[in-house]
């Protein structure tokens, strides 16, 4: 949210910072950091989603300039998957919002915090009042667009104190996303910093990391590519997967490496054994990046044939070979030599 003040009005524009100043104080960062060594100790929450999986944590380091800091973490997951209170308290807020669809805020009294629930679904059922148990079903997530958003998805923010702490506008909005500041000042904390990370949370961090070991210009042959012969999904570690199968020499191979055999990609889809259709599908990077915001990229054969709802981040020859990505997958992955 962006004030506009216009310079002329010298008046509107101190009212303005008095009202702004007051309730946008920074939060000292030592009470944050004792504030959460307390609520790591009492165990007191789960997560919101039964596989719940931050793929957007809570900015780590500052954006670009101009951008926001994103105060939250965000888990994608289909439309429709069951939304859970992290603990025992009561509902301070449910209903829509700019931005969230329908918004969910659960006040924690006994550990002075507020859970915020964002992007769930406006149309179906879902708690709007009332003390809620841990655990406690509370929503489901909703469709995107209906959740104000493009892709289904949680919008999960932890915070110090109760809701009516907070103002209802400016940087320290008790419904806010995303922060000017950095969000520890604002009293937001890292949830899965709170709650517990898995290993596989903390696998992630390297996994969508871009990749160092893509040189593009080489020469590479149709035989340097090796399918493997178990199957992966984008949670696993392709590169110890594809070490275990092939030893040292292969790597995970890349959008890139293909794309030096466009001019005869039928010839080179033939000759390392890419079948047609989407089961055939086999786990890439894509110029270094494996992952596109929670999904691993995929090469697919569609022989010119892509089926329409097939969304193709890029394709060769009028889509004979097309670039997906999607979560949940179960595929051969594609190896390449060094
Ligand atoms: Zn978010």
């Amino acid at each position: 949210m962006h004030l506009f003040i216009r310079k002329s009005h010298g008046l509107v524009v101190i009212v303005l910072v008095i009202l702004c100043s007051c309730g946008n104080h920074d939060i000292d960062s030592a009470i944050m950091r004792e504030h959460a060594e307390k609520l790591k100790k009492t165990n007191s929450f789960r997560y919101p989603l039964d596989n719940y999986f931050p793929e957007t944590p809570v900015i780590e380091t500052d954006p670009p300039k101009g951008e926001l800091h994103h105060a939250a973490e965000d888990s994608f997951a289909p439309a429709g998957t069951p939304v859970y209170a992290i603990g025992d308290g009561i509902i301070s807020y449910s209903g829509s919002a700019k931005g969230y669809g329908w918004l969910i805020i659960i006040d924690h009294p006994v550990e002075n915090v507020y859970s915020l629930y964002g992007h769930l679904s406006t149309s179906r059922w879902k708690k709007t009042s009332g003390n809620v148990k841990k655990g406690e079903l509370i929503a489901y997530l909703a469709e995107g667009e209906e959740g104000g958003t493009m892709f289904s998805h949680i919008h999960f923010g932890l915070r110090m104190g109760q809701r009516s702490d907070y103002p209802g506008w400016g940087d320290s909005r008790w419904m806010a996303g995303y922060t000017n500041s950095r969000p520890e000042l604002r009293g937001w904390f890292s949830p899965s910093q709170i709650i517990g990370q898995t290993d596989s949370m903390r696998n992630w961090h390297r996994y969508i990391r871009k990749r160092e070991d893509i040189v593009s210009e080489r020469n590479i042959h149709a035989s340097d590519f090796k399918i493997t012969s178990g199957k992966y999904n984008e949670r696993e570690d392709l590169d110890q997967m594809i070490r275990k199968e092939f030893g040292d020499q292969y790597r995970l191979a890349d959008w890139k490496d293909i794309m030096s055999f466009s001019t005869n990609i039928e010839e080179w889809a033939d000759s390392i054994g890419l079948n047609s259709g989407e089961e055939n599908s086999l786990l890439i990077s894509n110029d270094g990046y494996r992952i596109w915001l929670s999904r691993q990229y995929y090469i697919s054969r569609f022989n010119h044939k892509k089926p329409r709802d097939f969304l193709a981040h890029r394709a060769i020859k009028n889509n004979f070979v097309c670039l997906g990505s999607w979560f949940g997958l179960n595929n051969h992955v594609l190896a390449v030599k060094k």
